[in-house]
């Protein structure tokens, strides 16, 4: 693993504890920037927070991302503790099942719109005011290819994802000018806790649309989120990465 421009970063990864988003702030450790874990999860995210710690400053805030309260005050925490934010990475996120979407209890759709496209909305809105006053920032929000193409059986996690990419957008034209970009990805499915949320033919159908034939490796996804993260990345905002082996065609 090579390291990326991260060094003297400080950087938020929301859903750190496992999956996606501790590949992401491993590879962040490593290429020299300081993470903090949020997570709902406390076993899961001290214990990451452990291992990463042998390679660098981690920190773990354990949190429901909903909670704009538990938000806000994680951020002052996060900053107190490393002394700054430069880099958000919005990757915490939930499936919601799977079942056509006139079946879905109103309850649950609410949920994963709240976990998935309120929850990036709340914490962004926590953190960009630390990186207007760094004078430098970056955003990255983990998507979905779902939130392109639509998948069937997954109406709430499809349209929290489309929410987000449109979210994106906005975020990154109000902070052009601002030296904070804000990027999101949108990856096809990788073989995470996240797979026990969902039906074995739903990942069967997720699988067969992907023209590599394979699922993508965390590893993949975080090569590409840590590089937006990083200086390298300086014209590019607003936009929507594809990471999904030639399933998304736009
Ligand atoms: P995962 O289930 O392995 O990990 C998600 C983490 O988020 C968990 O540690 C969980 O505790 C945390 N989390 C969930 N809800 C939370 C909340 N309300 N507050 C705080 N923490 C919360 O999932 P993953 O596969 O690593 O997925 C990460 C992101 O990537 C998600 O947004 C997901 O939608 C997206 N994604 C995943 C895949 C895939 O196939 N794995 C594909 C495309 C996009």
């Amino acid at each position: 693993m090579n390291r990326l421009d991260l060094a003297g970063r400080v950087a938020i990864v929301t859903g750190g504890a496992r999956g996606i988003g501790l590949a992401v702030a491993r590879r962040m450790v490593v290429s020299g920037a300081s993470v903090s874990i949020w997570d709902l999860d406390p076993a899961a995210a001290e214990e990451s927070r452990a291992a990463l710690a042998a390679d660098g400053t981690v920190t773990a805030e354990v949190l429901d991302l909903t909670d704009e309260m538990a938000v806000a005050d994680a951020a002052r925490r996060t900053a107190a503790a490393h002394g700054k934010i430069d880099i958000l990475v919005n990757n915490a996120g939930i499936t919601g099942g799977n079942m056509p979407s006139w079946e879905i209890p109103a309850e649950q759709w609410r949920r994963v719109i709240d976990v998935n496209l309120n929850a990036p909305f709340i914490v962004a809105s926590a953190v960009v005011p630390h990186l207007l006053a760094n004078g430098w920032g970056r955003i990255v929000n983990v998507a979905s290819v779902a939130g392109k193409e639509g998948n069937p059986n997954a109406a709430h996690y499809s349209a929290s994802k489309a929410g987000l990419i449109g979210y994106t957008k906005s975020l990154a034209k109000e902070l052009a000018q601002r030296n904070v970009l804000v990027n999101c990805v949108t990856p096809a499915a990788a073989k995470t806790d996240i797979f026990r949320q969902m039906t074995e033919a739903h990942i069967n159908f997720m699988l067969s649309k992907i023209p590599m034939g394979r699922f993508v490796e965390v590893e993949e996804i975080a090569a590409l989120i840590c590089w937006l993260a990083t200086p390298d990345c300086s014209f590019s905002t607003g936009a929507v990465f594809d990471v999904s082996g030639g399933r998304a065609t736009y």
